[in-house]
């Protein structure tokens, strides 16, 4: 079985409107603090890890030969890339259309009211004020990639966006997601290259992730 003839086509999904409507307004942001993106990534990597935790008491083979939660902050400088990587829960492919493309948490929905709500520069403010989730990644990247493997799942998917209204979903062969856990691949705006710059990233992991249970290392791509 060759996977060119069994691999189908990436899969287009329109982002729910409040999902776009977000969006729209974190990228045209004159918001400056664009680190808290990074905040976010990590604050997500580690709830993974929590969750498996969690679901490994009652199902201890999820962890297999890995039951060590990690975080992993990758460098790409040449390609302009920073990933962030767990070993956590990881997702399916419809999690990660559910968690990815919908607004369900209550908190953004409070805080699209707001912005619905805000006049002008506040909100610019109201971002640093609520967390913003996920969705801050296109504050500093044109292109977010996601893949992800669901822990004891033979199965994974790669999520794309450019944050412009659409994303795709595709199945990705296992050998090219992590065992477990997601990866989230930034590709990053011309303007925002300062995020592979490793001192950069460990005063900001410093500041702002510095309560975070799980270990986080950073790794940078040999240029
Ligand atoms: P929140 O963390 O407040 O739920 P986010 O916008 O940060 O909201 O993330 C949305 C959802 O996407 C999460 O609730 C989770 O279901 C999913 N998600 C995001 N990142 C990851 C990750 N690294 N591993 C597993 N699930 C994730
Ligand atoms: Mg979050």
């Amino acid at each position: 079985m060759t996977t060119a003839d069994t691999t189908p086509a990436p899969e287009n999904h329109t982002f729910e409107a409040d999902v776009a409507k977000l969006l729209h307004l974190m990228v045209h942001s004159v918001y400056s603090d664009k680190d808290v993106f990074l905040r976010e990534l990590i604050s997500n990597a580690a709830d993974a890890c929590e969750k498996l935790r969690y679901e490994a008491i009652s199902h201890p083979a999820l962890l297999g030969d890995d039951p060590k939660a990690r975080i992993t902050l990758l460098i790409d400088a040449d390609n302009r890339r920073l990933t962030i990587e767990d070993n956590g829960i990881g997702m399916s492919r419809d999690e990660m259309i559910e968690a990815l493309g919908t607004i369900a948490r209550s908190g953004t929905k409070a805080f699209m009211d707001r912005i619905q709500a805000a006049q002008g520069g506040e909100g610019a403010q109201l971002i640093g004020q609520f967390g913003v989730g996920f969705y801050s990644a296109f504050m500093v990247a044109d292109r977010v990639d996601v893949v992800s493997r669901r822990a004891g799942s033979e199965e994974a998917t790669i999520w794309s966006s450019d944050g412009k209204g659409s994303y795709t979903v595709a199945p990705v062969a296992v050998d090219e997601a992590p065992a477990r856990g997601t990866r989230v691949i930034l590709h990053l705006m011309e303007d925002a290259t300062s995020y592979t710059e490793r001192y950069r990233l460990e005063r900001i992991v410093k500041e702002q992730s510095g309560h975070v249970p799980v270990p986080i290392s950073l790794v940078e791509k040999p240029g």
